[in-house]
């Protein structure tokens, strides 16, 4: 996708957003090629950038080994040091943190095993975590925000907080509101799947696409379509919660109430309850020692039916949406989804099938286990990165680090994405 400036004077923050997506998808790029990118004034271009290393995101390096007269050339890049945001994934039974910076980097990692019933519980625990990485020497100089990422669906639905794949027993998550005010950071949320997705956008392996399916495999499955390097919400912002979609007639119950939901047979929660782990406290050290393994005939049973369901996922998917590519990211081992998508082939026929293509069908997340993590981290630093015109037309966001320099304004409460 070619971004492109616009030359009114009200666009100014859009423009430096603008700028700073350039810099950040290319890597490395000079204020020449810049300007032939985003279609902007050299002029303009110049004080943009001069802005952005004023301000620290980016920082100017000299081209070594460029065959050029005179000065070597200057090349701007991100600068990873210019700040770093906190990403919490809450997950049933586990709170897991890390300290990411501007490139994406998973500086420190945290992790603990609790009982998510109770949000008190949550909560101190999520203080410990955030504490814990504040006082890390990589966030001395300035931490953006803290960004959580939940299973869906958050608002409250039939289906919100039923089952021991979502964090059961809330009702809400204004838990969050009280974050924010014993931290004093911003805080923003959104459903895990919508958090990985983004991720994958900023700093993943759908850094190039205009439009992918995330698939978000972990307790639970969900799912997000990114359009234009957003997320699809639907009317109530519940859009795309594929773990409940019918696939088996007559099938597995559901904690939905409905039977057959696809999360019951392609969840780490299925296959915990088909090895008879699902109650283990170590249950995840114990599913990866069956995989590798590989001789337990009911792992070997599950997968080759998690694959089936699977195979049939992604046509339903890919017939519907036509998306670039579906990756699949999310807290299952990597081991785990590898052997299913190779099971799964060949697959379905379907729209994205035959067709020359710059993507394969489905791509795997480089971060898997990590993604929930960076994709939380992401969320406050999400609008900074990327330019979104709807971000600017909308005073939907809780005030962050960044306001006064790419034109927001707060709400005061923790924010949605
Ligand atoms: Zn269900």
């Amino acid at each position: 996708m070619v971004s492109r400036g616009t030359t009114q004077q009200s666009s100014a923050p859009y423009n430096r957003r603008i700028v700073l997506d350039v810099i950040r998808r290319q890597g490395r790029v000079s204020r020449r090629e810049i300007v032939e990118l985003v279609s902007l004034s050299p002029q303009t271009v110049a004080n943009i950038t001069n802005d952005l290393q004023t301000i620290g995101l980016i920082v100017a390096r000299r081209v070594k080994g460029a065959k050029s007269r005179g000065q070597p050339p200057i090349a701007f890049e991100l600068n990873p040091n210019a700040g770093s945001s906190i990403g919490i994934s809450l997950e049933p039974g586990r709170v897991s943190a890390g300290l990411v910076n501007l490139v994406g980097d998973i500086l420190e990692r945290r992790e603990v095993d609790i009982d998510t019933h109770d949000q008190r519980h949550v909560l101190a625990s999520v203080l410990t975590l955030v504490r814990e990485l504040r006082r890390r020497p990589a966030a001395a100089r300035q931490v953006w925000g803290v960004g959580v990422a939940l299973p869906g669906p958050l608002v409250k639905t039939d289906i919100s907080f039923i089952g021991p794949t979502t964090l059961e027993g809330w009702s809400d998550v204004a838990v969050l509101d009280e974050l924010r005010d014993a931290t004093r950071l911003q805080v923003f949320y959104s459903v895990d799947s919508v958090a990985a997705a983004l991720g994958e956008t900023l700093f993943g392996v759908a850094r190039t696409l205009d439009n992918f399916f995330y698939m978000h495999f972990g307790v639970g499955l969900g799912g997000t379509l990114v359009v234009n390097r957003s997320a699809y919400r639907g009317a109530n912002g519940n859009a795309t919660e594929i773990g409940h979609i019918p696939a088996v007639p007559g099938g597995k119950a559901c904690y939905c109430g409905n039977s057959g939901c696809l999360e019951r047979y392609l969840s780490l929660q299925s296959l915990a309850e088909a090895l008879g782990v699902s109650e283990a406290p170590d249950r995840d050290a114990l599913i990866v020692a069956q995989l590798e393994r590989n001789d337990d005939p009911a792992l070997q049973a599950w997968c080759r039916e998690a694959a089936e369901r699977l195979r049939d996922a992604v046509c339903v998917i890919e017939n519907m949406l036509d998306p670039m590519t579906i990756v699949i990211g999310g807290s299952a081992p990597k081991l785990l989804v590898e052997r299913l998508v190779s099971l799964a082939q060949p697959l379905h026929h379907s729209v994205r099938g035959g067709v020359a293509a710059t993507a394969p069908r489905i791509l795997l997340s480089e971060r898997q286990e990590d993604s929930s993590i960076l994709g939380a981290a992401v969320l406050p630093i999400y609008d900074l990165l990327s330019p979104r015109f709807e971000v600017l037309q909308q005073d939907r966001r809780a005030e962050a680090n960044v306001a006064g320099l790419l034109g927001q304004r707060g709400t005061g409460r923790a924010g949605r994405l």
